[in-house]
């Protein structure tokens, strides 16, 4: 028998589209691991497999309050912080309590990581880089953000999250770790969230008319939500010095067109296009350069898009009955992400 203790990790926002599937990674690596989350966007469902697990368990609770102390007296190894909505049409209906949430939760979450010495993941954002004019982007371009636009609050609300980090990491009173994701799609994306993917997918199953934003010109580098779990295990335990930023994606660009006509490719599907305004603030390239995560954590993305959209387009048709209520009320229209999500999935 092996007296080895198993890491205690935290993983905040682990109902969520990504920390849900981190929750089932680190549970299968043998991790016993604490899940906090508000269910804003987070759903019970995802966590079918993690619930299973005696080594795991769920906290309700939102990270801008001060965390309960049924954690605070607990000691961690690792804290994860994913907590934040992603969705735009889900974090811009909200926007006090979602730059509260990066700046106030990542406090939160910091002093608990300091009074147990558990070392603090952030996942930060490619928002960072705002409608960027460097091309591909790498980890020292400091950004083009409009800090009054209605992105604004997550944008800047992650740079401000990363400069609490920075800060305390300077201070020597934490030990800090910082990815910078980039558009990630995967199986447990939501059909009303407003994601690209995640809405063509929809739309195509629906056989509704396919939302284009713009010209459809614009650029986005997707990946698949395996690899990008995998990156964030790699950067949490890396032992080196803290490495700064790590840019987290697939460098591989396609244009909102080309990821449009795989999608109806593979669902077969016959869907009309209709295009609107663009929103404002949308950037019109993005695409990361990974070179700092190869070199640090022998990281790159394994998954295809043809492949990783085959796979969440399953997992999609498994939900029809959903897809197709998401997708009824309005034509590419999102929720606004008030949908009772603990009750729906239980
Ligand atoms: P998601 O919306 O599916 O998950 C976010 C989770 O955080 C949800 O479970 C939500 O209920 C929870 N949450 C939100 N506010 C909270 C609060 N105040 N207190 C407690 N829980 C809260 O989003 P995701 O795609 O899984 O993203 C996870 C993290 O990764 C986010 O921080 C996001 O900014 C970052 N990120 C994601 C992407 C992507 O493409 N998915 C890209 C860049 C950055």
């Amino acid at each position: 028998m092996s007296l080895r203790r198993q890491k205690q990790i935290l993983i905040a926002g682990g109902a969520g589209f990504l920390g849900s599937h981190l929750c089932d990674r680190l549970l299968s690596d043998g991790a016993e691991v604490t899940c906090i989350d508000n269910f804003l966007t987070g759903q019970l469902e995802y966590l079918t497999f993690a619930r299973r697990e005696p080594r795991f368990e769920l906290i309700e609770a939102d990270v801008v309050s001060p965390l309960p102390t049924k954690l605070t007296r607990r000691r961690f190894d690792q804290i994860y912080n994913l907590a934040c909505a992603a969705s735009p049409p889900i974090y811009q209906a909200q926007p006090e309590h979602t730059l509260l949430t990066s700046v106030i939760g990542t406090l939160h979450l910091a002093r608990l990581a300091e009074s147990c010495g558990a070392r603090l993941l952030l996942t930060s954002t490619s928002e960072v880089y705002g409608d960027p004019e460097m091309h591909p982007q790498r980890e020292d371009y400091w950004g083009h953000v409009n800090c009054t636009g209605p992105r604004a609050c997550y944008d800047e609300g992650k740079r401000a999250a990363e400069t609490l980090c920075f800060d305390l990491d300077r201070l020597s009173r934490l030990e800090i770790r910082v990815a910078r994701i980039f558009n990630t799609y995967g199986p447990r994306l939501r059909a009303e969230d407003g994601r690209v993917v995640s809405t063509v997918i929809a739309q195509s199953l629906a056989g509704a008319p396919i939302t284009i934003f713009g010209d459809g010109r614009q650029t986005r580098s997707f990946c698949y939500v395996d690899d990008l779990v995998d990156g964030l295990a790699r950067l949490m335990a890396y032992d080196g010095r803290q490495p700064g930023p790590v840019n987290l994606g697939n460098p591989s660009e396609h244009t909102i067109l080309e990821l449009v006509e795989m999608v109806r490719k593979a669902t077969g599907s016959s869907s009309a296009v209709v295009r609107r305004p663009l929103p404002e603030d949308d950037p019109k390239r993005r695409r990361p350069d990974i070179s700092k995560a190869g070199a640090l954590l022998g990281w790159r993305p394994a998954t295809a898009l043809g492949e990783g959209l085959r796979r969440t387009i399953e997992w999609f048709e498994s939900r029809r009955l959903l897809v197709a209520r998401a997708v009824a009320p309005d034509v590419g229209s999102t929720t606004r992400g008030d949908s009772p999500n603990r009750s729906a999935a239980a």
